[in-house]
């Protein structure tokens, strides 16, 4: 812990060592004060000194007493620019300092508390007086304390004998009781209040330079000035303390557990606020968006259904009706379609898509990677160019790969499948990563925009894609289930819609855990697979470099060896670095049983789909997220066959193990994403630094459902019933 001593600028130890009353700091009794705590330049303070700005809570910290530019600098590091920040600087914990133990019963490398007067003091100088050490020796009648500070002198000058003091530290030796660099404070006669001992004290998260005691002085100081000025919200609950106060038990609670109260209640604010942003997006779209229409008439999902050879699942039909319904209201439709992997929603959104096309409006589908872009482009092309329709694709890579694909128009867009340059049929579905959002990509008649796999993308990009078109429908669809405070947090303006029941005639999946010893035998059991006619997928954590000190594995490392092993089957090699058109070869090739294995990196990890794939092998598994897993899992089971997850991983620790427990144990992907969430965390979880949520200081979706659902609650309710959709 950096306790301050070593502070080098004597006008700030100044006032860490001389404040017992934070209300008396000591005003300029010495000239070097003068400059530290005057907001003003140290000149200007001689003259007659104008009136000080009022300041608020949005008031730049440099306006605070004590707080030059040296210090703003060093707080500025610490993300804190106003005197709003200041006060919300969490304190990283908290040490009861309030029983003080006796001298004799300090115990080596125990922090503690105690108190007693000085007998003895003084600085000892040493190498040619470039170092030094300053002491003093405290009494409290059971025993002396030795306290000692290195090379700085000048604290002697703080520290008399016959003073009475409080010390917080821990003994670093027994014989004698020694403290080093312990945290003082001078107890003076008469009434006081003390900040940093006789107390619990936060204890904050610094930066170099900063001095822990004098960072606390300034919070204290400063809650005390601007307390008063705490707006309560509007939408403050009773149920919790108001937010001035559960400020101040932040830094300084009385009880150890009015910290978690505090938390919370600033957590609320933060959900809070979240959700006023949320409610009002929400309800702007609705003032201002008028519907397209786009339910359809039936004409192209009859046929589609139809020919698809398959009947939807109960609760495919329910969604396709909601979304319909939508798909017809006055307000375009803003939805999020969630359903675990193999639920069938890319059937579900091409439906939509239909309806969109029926009533003569464009559709625009978004996928977060190339190798799902290209594989509903196969779909989807295999489904709508029997209708008629054109399907089109637009990808990063792809853009060289057909200039037919290059098309910044809509108009002469021809489809990759027909060559043949003729007039595209309107209106046609694009299909597209990221590339769909550039800038000079226009998509003319939008009605509906589908998102898949939503969690990979943010927000902005969402938006950015939405508002090609004027107002049209949104579709987001998820694999990853989200937990409820995720969901509220990043889809709070979404309808949900839920996709609860996979197709019949799936193949059970069986898991399995095991160690890298056995992996001969996994081996075994997929050779004898193939000799059946399955498939499967090898997956490392690795692109190139593996590492033989954790012993984790790359692709393309293993290929060779896996090769070998597998001959004369045919082995795949399909990760990120490749070219589009090398992926498309290889997925083209495991799509059509050319290849029966296919190593690769968590590239598989959404959407594709092989139904005859029905091994699913996943090396160092401890290193991707259970959520990861279950979507790898998700890739197999797809067809009537039984199917295999077998994880290898290094069961070392049990954390590691109870993970992957939780995974052998249920195919239910809400339950993992809880699991998840609470191990590993919401930016873990979502696998992404663009998952769109904002920075909390206080909330944790992990722990905090309740919260976020209390501040969709309130602020639902401060919004009036009318303004709700
Ligand atoms: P996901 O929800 O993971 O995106 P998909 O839409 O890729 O799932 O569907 C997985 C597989 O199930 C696909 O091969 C799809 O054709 C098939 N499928 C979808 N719906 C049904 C259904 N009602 N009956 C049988 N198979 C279906
Ligand atoms: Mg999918």
């Amino acid at each position: 812990m950096f306790t301050g001593y070593s502070c080098t600028h004597a006008k700030t130890d100044e006032q860490i060592y001389r404040v017992t009353d934070p209300r008396s700091i000591p005003f300029g009794h010495d000239a070097s004060l003068d400059f530290a705590l005057c907001p003003f330049p140290a000149g200007l303070y001689k003259n007659p000194v104008p009136p000080p700005p009022k300041l608020t809570l949005a008031s730049p910290v440099t306006g605070l007493p004590g707080v030059g530019s040296e210090r703003a600098a060093q707080l500025a590091r610490l993300k804190i620019f106003t005197v709003h920040d200041l006060l919300l600087h969490r304190p990283c914990r908290h040490e009861d300092r309030r029983h003080f133990f006796a001298i004799k019963d300090l115990q080596l490398g125990v922090a503690a508390t105690t108190r007693g007067q000085i007998v003895a003091q003084g600085v000892n100088y040493f190498a040619k007086r470039a170092k030094s050490v300053f002491e003093f020796i405290l009494d409290d009648g059971t025993a002396r304390l030795h306290c000692r500070w290195w090379n700085l002198p000048f604290l002697e000058k703080y520290f008399a004998v016959g003073d009475d003091v409080m010390v917080f530290g821990k003994p670093n030796s027994l014989k004698p009781r020694t403290i080093d660099h312990p945290e003082t404070e001078n107890v003076e006669a008469g009434e006081e209040i003390s900040i940093h001992l006789d107390r619990i004290a936060p204890v904050y998260p610094l930066t170099e330079g900063l001095p822990q005691r004098w960072l606390r002085g300034l919070i204290w100081r400063t809650l005390e000035q601007f307390e008063p000025q705490i707006v309560e919200p509007k939408e403050s609950p009773a149920s919790l303390p108001a937010l001035a106060s559960a400020i101040h038990l932040l830094h300084f609670p009385e009880e150890m557990p009015d910290v978690e109260i505090a938390r919370r209640r600033l957590a609320l604010d933060e959900f809070i606020e979240l959700q006023t942003q949320i409610q009002s997006r929400r309800r702007k779209l609705q003032a201002n968006a008028r519907g397209l229409p786009c339910a359809g008439d039936n004409h192209l999902i009859k046929p589609f259904l139809h020919a698809l050879g398959f009947t939807l699942t109960a609760a495919q039909t329910r969604v396709l009706r909601e979304i319909r319904h939508d798909l017809g209201g006055a307000q375009p439709m803003r939805r999020l379609l969630q359903g675990d992997v193999g639920s069938g929603k890319t059937v579900v959104a091409a439906c939509g898509a239909l309806m969109a096309l029926e009533s003569g409006h464009n559709v625009a589908l978004m996928a977060p990677t190339e190798i799902l872009a290209e594989q509903h482009f196969v779909n989807f092309q295999k489904w709508f160019q029997p209708l008629g329709l054109a399907v089109e694709m637009q990808t990063g890579s792809r853009k060289t790969a057909g200039s037919e694909h290059r098309t910044s128009n809509i108009e002469h867009a021809t489809s990759k499948a027909e060559p043949a340059p003729r007039p595209t049929p309107q209106p046609s579905i694009f299909i597209g990563t990221h590339a769909l959002l550039t800038a000079g990509f226009e998509l003319p008649k939008l009605g509906l925009v589908i998102i898949d796999e939503q969690h990979k993308f943010g927000v902005a990009q969402r938006e950015t894609l939405v508002r090609k078109g004027r107002y049209p429908h949104l579709l987001v669809m998820t694999a990853t289930p989200i937990p409820r405070s995720l969901g509220l947090t990043l889809y709070g303006d979404l309808d949900s819609s839920v996709i609860d029941q996979m197709p019949a005639g799936r193949g059970r999946i069986r898991t399995f855990v095991r160690g890298a010893a056995q992996l001969p035998k996994v081996h075994e059991f997929i050779r004898q697979k193939i000799a059946e006619g399955r498939q499967a997928y090898v997956v490392y954590p690795r692109v190139e470099e593996g590492d033989l000190k954790t012993g984790m594995k790359a692709v393309t490392q293993e290929f060779a060896r896996l090769e070998k092993i597998f001959a004369p089957h045919r082995v795949g090699l399909l990760h990120g670095r490749l070219r589009a058109a090398e992926k498309d070869t290889v997925m083209a090739a495991f799509r059509a049983n050319e290849m029966q294995i296919l190593l690769a990196t968590s590239v598989i990890e959404v959407g594709v789909d092989v139904p005859n794939a029905t091994v699913m092998l996943v090396e160092n598994a401890e290193q991707f997220g259970l959520a990861q897993l279950h979507q790898l899992r998700g890739r197999i089971g797809r067809g009537a066959h039984e199917s295999f997850c077998i994880f290898v991983a290094d069961l070392k620790t049990d954390d590691a193990k109870a993970r992957l427990r939780v995974l052998a144990e249920s195919n239910d992907g809400f339950r993992i994403a809880e699991a998840d969430l609470a191990l590993r965390g919401p930016g873990e979880l979502l696998g992404a630094n663009q998952s769109g949520l904002p920075p909390f200081r206080f909330g944790d979706l992990a722990q905090d459902r309740a919260l976020v659902e209390q501040a969709r609650e309130l602020v639902g309710k401060m919004a009036g019933p009318a303004a709700r959709g």
